[in-house]
């Protein structure tokens, strides 16, 4: 007989948050305000047995089932209408073996858990540009941020992971057990089962040379053009995200330029202030810049230098794409639009991703695009509800405009849910390996709140 509601409230030590309690609305909501999806039963879990009992109510009850880790996933996957929501926010717990260099990581910790504790240790592992973002669901798709291009994306140092599969086993993946589970899990997203622990390799970073550099939109097409080059050869020290964005009126930026849209780049590099400035001043010295502002930071006060923009709750739609290069007509296109941002907040970025992380093979890891130089992003974003028509049409128009040259797909953490099609394009020649390893772990797709890979035939 299926587990029934009042077994599993014995079963968990976590809590069960249904529609009737006074906590739902809370509980529901996830970081993107455009997301609101009313599940039947929400499972706080606290640990691995709540993990178990919380998947095994679900799958018996044949319930639609969504894993939440850090919530913000823009397309809302971490959350489903009318199922069960396996909630891990409350899974916390870092630990650091500094001899070793690696971390252990509970699956409900956001990315600023993790910084914090590494940095007593003078010590990181690449993760993205924001600390609220889950590790969960940042690692399972790949993890972009600003150790990228010196130590790889943020699967090219984990290590292992703990698991439940759908049928309730509890296993490890890594380099020796389950070898395929480990393939699929780095890129492939929560196809394959809930992580409930990650354990990553840490490498030497403390205080890091980070700011940005802001010029006029007249001078942005003449940017992009240096910028494609110098990012093909600058020191792997060295990362710096291009972007379109306006100046928001804080007091770290001169009076003079606040709401004004701009172009950028925000340096972050991990050696001494003087080997960045090398490495950088000749990107630096393009044009005339409107601010040059890079200086030492502590790598985790970097991290969460624009949490407090980028907070819970704002209306969020983006689009994304790879590039391989940039032409000078795609750049044309983005100086058309970039200029034309519809809201303070909404911006564009493209990550360089070269470097490190395209030492990894194309079919190493389930994340495919190895080869591009850029992940565009392109996202609408707004306090206002009533804005959220004007930021999706901007983006939808910013992202059709782009796409032809793009190299097809797109980075599957920046993406909404835009169908199967979208997502073979992301993983290519290494999605019929994923839908191989998806039956063998998830035959009935149990796992479907994501970015889906079926089952294979
Ligand atoms: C403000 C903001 C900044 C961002 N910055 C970056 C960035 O710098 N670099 C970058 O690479 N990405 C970035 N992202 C994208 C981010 O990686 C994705 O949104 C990611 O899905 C978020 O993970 P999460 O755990 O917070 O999300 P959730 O919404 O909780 O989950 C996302 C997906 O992962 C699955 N999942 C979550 N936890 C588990 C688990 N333990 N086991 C199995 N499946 C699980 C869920 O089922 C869901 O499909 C950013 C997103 C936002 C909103």
């Amino acid at each position: 007989m299926a587990l029934s509601i009042e077994q599993l409230k014995t079963a968990v030590r976590g809590e069960l948050i249904q529609p009737t309690d006074a906590a739902y609305d809370a509980a529901r909501k996830v970081y993107n305000g455009m997301i609101d999806k009313r599940p039947k039963l929400i499972v706080r879990c606290v640990d691995v047995a709540d993990v178990m009992a919380a998947l095994r109510y679900g799958r018996e009850n044949g319930m639609l089932t969504a894993v939440r880790g850090g919530g913000h996933n823009g397309a809302g996957l971490g959350t489903c209408d009318g199922g069960l929501v396996i909630d891990l926010s409350r899974m916390k717990g870092v630990h650091v073996d500094p001899a070793a260099g690696t971390v252990r990581v509970a699956a409900g910790c956001v990315w600023g858990d993790v910084d914090h504790a590494t940095h007593a240790f003078g010590m990181a592992t690449p993760s993205g540009f924001i600390s609220s973002t889950g590790v969960a669901g940042l690692t399972l798709g790949g993890g972009i941020g600003y150790l990228t291009r010196r130590y790889g994306l943020t699967i090219d140092n984990l290590l292992s992971v703990d698991m439940v599969l759908a049928d309730g086993r509890f296993v490890t993946a890594n380099a020796k057990e389950n070898q395929d589970l480990f393939w699929a899990v780095r890129g492939g997203g929560g196809n394959f089962g809930v992580v409930t622990s990650f354990q990553f390799r840490l490498h030497p970073v403390s205080t890091v040379q980070f700011g940005p550099t802001f010029w006029p939109l007249e001078q942005a097409a003449d940017v992009l053009k240096s910028y494609r080059k110098f990012i093909l050869t600058a020191s792997e020290e060295v990362n710096g995200f291009f972007a379109f964005l306006v100046v928001p009126p804080a007091p770290m930026f001169p009076e003079s330029l606040h709401m004004k849209t701009v172009c950028a780049i925000v340096w972050c590099g991990t050696e001494p202030a003087e080997e960045t400035e090398k490495a950088t001043r000749p990107m630096r010295s393009v044009g005339k810049p409107l601010l040059d502002a890079v200086g030492p930071a502590p790598f985790p006060a970097v991290q969460s230098t624009f949490d407090g923009l980028f907070v819970p709750g704002l209306q969020w739609y983006w689009r994304a794409d790879n590039f391989t290069e940039l032409s000078d007509t795609a750049i044309a296109k983005h100086v058309e639009h970039g200029s034309k941002l519809p809201t303070m907040l909404s911006t564009m970025h493209l990550y360089p991703v070269n470097g490190a992380a395209q030492r990894v093979g194309r079919n190493d890891t389930a994340y495919s695009f190895r080869e591009a130089l850029f992940a565009e992003v392109i996202v609408g974003i707004d306090p206002d509800p009533a804005n959220a028509g004007k930021i999706t049409d901007w983006c939808k128009n910013y992202y059709d405009a782009l796409h032809p040259y793009s190299a097809g797909g797109a980075y599957v953490n920046f993406m909404m849910d835009e169908g199967q099609e979208r997502v073979q394009a992301s993983f290519r020649d290494n999605y019929e390996r994923l839908a191989a390893i998806k039956k063998k772990y998830d035959p009935t797709n149990f796992f479907r709140v994501n970015q889906n890979i079926k089952p294979g035939a």
